[in-house]
């Protein structure tokens, strides 16, 4: 029961969103969401004793690098007609 006190720490309060194969062991990759917000949360392996949080200050990085992303490849591609 050690992985599941593990869960209780890292994640807290969660339920089951969905399950994949886990990419390194090819056992059950668990994706666990809030029990409340449905916010996906984090995902584990307990096969790999694998726990991972997703924070949401990186998620909220990456739709700010999306961003940036939109813009730099009309730059990419005016430098191409130039060229
Ligand atoms: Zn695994």
């Amino acid at each position: 029961m050690y992985f599941e006190s593990l869960l209780d720490a890292v994640l807290g309060e969660r339920q089951i969103f969905h399950m994949i194969e886990c990419p390194v062991c090819g056992f059950e990759e668990i994706y666990y969401e809030h029990l409340v917000t449905k916010r996906l949360i984090g995902r584990a392996c307990r096969q790999c004793n694998f726990v991972q949080k997703f924070d949401p200050l990186e998620i909220r990085n990456r739709s700010f690098n999306g961003n940036s992303i939109n813009s730099s490849p009309t730059q990419i591609v005016s430098t191409n007609k130039e060229a």
